[in-house]
């Protein structure tokens, strides 16, 4: 789990809750979907571009191999922490819980983004996610 966060930070510049909830989301979608890293998947990021809720795209990339260089993710900005990936014909859309997003912000306030981001990646998928698989029109 070390190990991760250690990358997260590298690649990311510094650790916040969004990068490990995009890291999370990532991990959590190739499982669900039986997909490798790099080029199995393509991410549609509601995430946007406006840090603090666009770093997830940062823990996306990380996670899944998805990347920007390669066309395969791509955020529109609409600024909300969730994303959809897509396999072939299958889709699966995952977003951060409302409740879990408030709590977030008030562990960032009184905490700060390290002790913030560790708290987010030691929760439960079910903690921290809804997911729907949806059919690909
Ligand atoms: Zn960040």
């Amino acid at each position: 789990m070390k190990e991760t966060l250690a990358k997260l930070e590298e690649f990311h510049g510094h650790l916040g809750p969004y990068v490990v909830v995009g890291c999370r989301m990532g991990e959590l979608a190739l499982r669900l979907l039986g997909a490798k890293k790099y080029f199995e998947l393509k991410i549609a990021s509601k995430a946007g571009t406006t840090p603090p809720v666009s770093c997830m795209n940062d823990g996306l990339q990380l996670a899944t191999g998805c990347t920007y260089g390669k066309g395969n993710i791509k955020a529109s900005d609409e600024g909300m922490p969730e994303a959809v990936f897509i396999q072939g014909a299958r889709s699966l859309k995952i977003a951060l819980l409302p409740s879990m997003q408030a709590e977030m912000g008030q562990w960032l306030r009184q905490d700060g983004e390290r002790t913030a981001a560790a708290r987010v990646y030691e929760l439960k998928d079910e903690e921290l996610f809804e997911w729907e698989f949806m059919d690909t029109e």
